[in-house]
């Protein structure tokens, strides 16, 4: 379990100010605040960050002005940590008058949200127990991911008033429209397959200079062992790699990519510029200019006419 909770946030005078911590007796050095923000790159574009001081690993996450950071204690997780620190964000009042209640509610937090994610509790979830349960039958065999990238129209003005579940928001625009209380017109391009009409893709890369698609991913990860950087290429159905530096075996989930160079395994060439094809996730077709450029997005107005 995480040892202590941060808050951090950026003076445009002074630069990372320590905020306040949770338990009040782990501190921070104003230069480990410092290393904790520089942990989301120089210009903090990145959402989450690792950093290695003094009293142990801090993984944090940044929302500027405000950077949250947790102390992780020997032995934990740190993947683990990441996704409940994801988890917490929305419970946390960023605009809060009172950061000492805010940072110790959160710790809290914190601490419940990895324990309904673990073990026991993590188990007895209804929606879990149902899942393991088709896989020891083989009702499923594997989980199997598919990468689609859905090309989904939002309309984020609605969102306020019709929630932001944006399959349902456009269904009610449409019906909207059909009771003519809105009327459509063209606005944008949204991307359509001309032959099935979907609008999920996948993504595939090829070599830009021999159009092969064997691709390997040279990955730059992070050691959650020992705290170093290696490079590594990790081909599908892994389940560890070995640690360059420590020589430790690492779990592929537990890995944190800091960056990926595409390298061609036919000719050789390393490019971060790799030749990107879409295609239709419904019907496989190759999709080309045109049907990333044809469909017509539609854009909903008050029907003056009703
Ligand atoms: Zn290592
Ligand atoms: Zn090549
Ligand atoms: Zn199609």
């Amino acid at each position: 379990m995480p040892k202590a909770i941060f808050s951090i946030w950026w003076d445009d005078r002074l630069g990372p100010m320590v905020g306040r911590s949770y338990p009040e007796t782990t501190t921070l050095t104003s230069e480990e605040a410092v290393t904790i923000f520089m942990g989301h790159g120089v210009n903090q574009d990145s959402e989450i960050g690792y950093s290695k001081i003094r009293i142990g690993l801090v993984i944090s996450f940044m929302r500027p002005p405000n950077c949250l950071g947790i102390l992780l204690n020997e032995g934990d997780n740190s993947s683990a940590v990441e996704r409940n620190l994801l988890r917490l964000v929305p419970h946390v009042d960023f605009n809060s008058d009172s950061w000492d209640k805010e940072l110790e509610k959160a710790f809290l937090v914190l601490h419940d949200l990895m324990d309904e994610t673990s073990g026991e509790e993590l188990l007895l979830n209804p929606g879990v127990k149902q899942l393991v349960g088709d896989l020891i039958e083989k009702r499923i065999e594997s989980i199997k991911p598919k990468h689609v990238m859905k090309a989904t129209v939002r309309y984020p003005e609605a969102y306020a008033s019709l929630g932001n579940d944006d399959d349902e928001v456009s269904r009610l625009l449409k019906d909207l429209e059909d009771e003519e209380v809105l009327e459509s017109r063209t606005y944008g391009r949204r991307v359509e397959c001309r032959q099935c009409g979907s609008s999920e893709l996948t993504i595939e890369l090829l070599c830009p200079n021999c159009q092969s698609d064997d691709i390997h991913k040279v990955y730059t990860v992070f050691c959650p062992k020992c705290s170093n950087q290696f490079h590594a290429i990790i081909a599908d159905d892994l389940a560890e790699v070995t640690c360059l530096s420590c020589k430790q075996p690492v779990k592929v989930n537990e890995l944190a990519v800091i960056d990926v160079e595409p390298l061609c395994n036919k000719c050789g060439t390393a490019s971060n510029d790799p030749k990107i094809i879409f295609n239709c996730a419904t019907c496989g077709k190759q999709l080309k200019g045109a049907d990333l450029l044809s469909g017509t997005g539609l854009a909903y107005y008050f029907n003056n006419g009703s």
